[in-house]
């Protein structure tokens, strides 16, 4: 047997309110999941829904035992009282919330209580969501709702309203980097993915088991090597095409200035990118305080005109360029 939430990590918040609620049966109708992509709101509710309807739990004990029939449909998303709705569109119709509303006529085929996950529930329409609030407006008594979003903004108000809200945080980088650490990977390796992930476990992932990062990490070595301002012109245009790496090449580049700020104020304290500090420590006589911020300007103002319509090279250029004489 395992409790509810012990094989996921982090969200001790989101966690206790969720547990507390279940074991006073005052769990609300409609909760709604907010957080960035990646973090295990899915995870959660997936536990949440076993650790409800295990068969060899109660409602005291919050677990679940990963055996019995219960635990193993909901895992294989074959529970028959778990409607999960994951569009791979780009939208949730209507029509989609209509089929579900007629499922939710009928009584539960076996639980106690039905649950109903909605992934991505941004991604309705209008028309689907002004539908769905009639639902979530006229609770019927066995149904409760899982609403999972990355993008709460998007939602409407209305809706937002019907539900209550469990916020998931991102995780922080040294959250993260102990994870990875756990799973056999390098200190410095977990500090630079880390670096990247955002906060979420899932990008973390991806990134630790694809070539991409070692690619990210060889082409951000290329762009701290110029050595005349000819060398940052040829960079720029190698870079030429690398757009889809902007992002975190970008977030390394800041991280690496604002490393170099800490170690301007005191060379001793820790850093983000430990695996470059030789390489920072070299730099530091010969740039200012006023240089680095300077530069870390430029990253951000790089990093906004990659989010419109830009001329790539010219970004680069405009980087790469910059940063020549602060941080090359
Ligand atoms: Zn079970």
């Amino acid at each position: 047997m395992t409790d509810i939430f012990s094989d996921i990590l982090g969200h001790e918040h989101a966690r206790e309110g969720l547990i507390h609620a279940i074991k006073n049966d005052r769990l609300h109708h409609a909760l709604l999941f907010s957080g960035p992509s990646g973090i295990g709101k899915s995870m959660i509710a997936r536990s949440m829904i076993q650790a409800m309807l295990c068969e060899n739990s109660t409602r005291e004990q919050l677990q679940k035992c990963m055996k019995c029939r219960n635990c193993h449909r909901i895992a294989s998303n074959i529970h028959p009282d778990v409607i999960e709705i994951d569009e791979p569109t780009a939208t949730i119709k209507i029509e989609t919330i209509r089929d579900l509303q007629k499922k939710l006529i009928y009584p539960p085929y076996e639980a106690a209580r039905r649950f109903v996950i909605i992934q991505d529930v941004h991604k309705m329409q209008d028309a689907a969501a002004n539908c769905l609030l009639k639902t979530l407006e006229e609770p019927e008594p066995h149904t409760t709702f899982i609403l999972i979003t990355s993008q709460i903004q998007r939602l409407l108000p209305t809706i937002v309203s019907r539900c209550q809200l469990v916020r998931f945080a991102p995780f922080s980088m040294d959250e993260i980097s102990q994870f990875l650490v756990r799973r056999g990977m390098t200190e410095d390796d977990a500090d630079q993915i880390s670096a990247l992930s955002g906060g979420s476990i899932g990008t973390a992932l991806e990134l630790s088991s694809s070539e991409y990062e070692k690619e990210v990490t060889s082409t951000f070595e290329e762009m701290l090597s110029p050595s005349s301002s000819l060398d940052a012109f040829l960079t720029a245009s190698g870079l030429k095409g690398k757009k889809s790496m902007a992002e975190h090449l970008l977030t390394l580049m800041l991280m690496f200035v604002r490393d170099m700020l800490v170690l301007k104020t005191d060379p001793n304290h820790p850093i983000i990118l430990k695996h470059y500090r030789p390489q920072m420590m070299s730099r530091l006589s010969r740039t200012t305080e006023k240089d680095l911020q300077r530069a870390a300007g430029i990253i951000q103002e790089v990093h906004e005109s990659f989010q419109g319509n830009v001329n790539e090279l010219v970004a680069w250029e405009r980087l790469m360029i910059g940063l020549h004489g602060v941080i090359f």
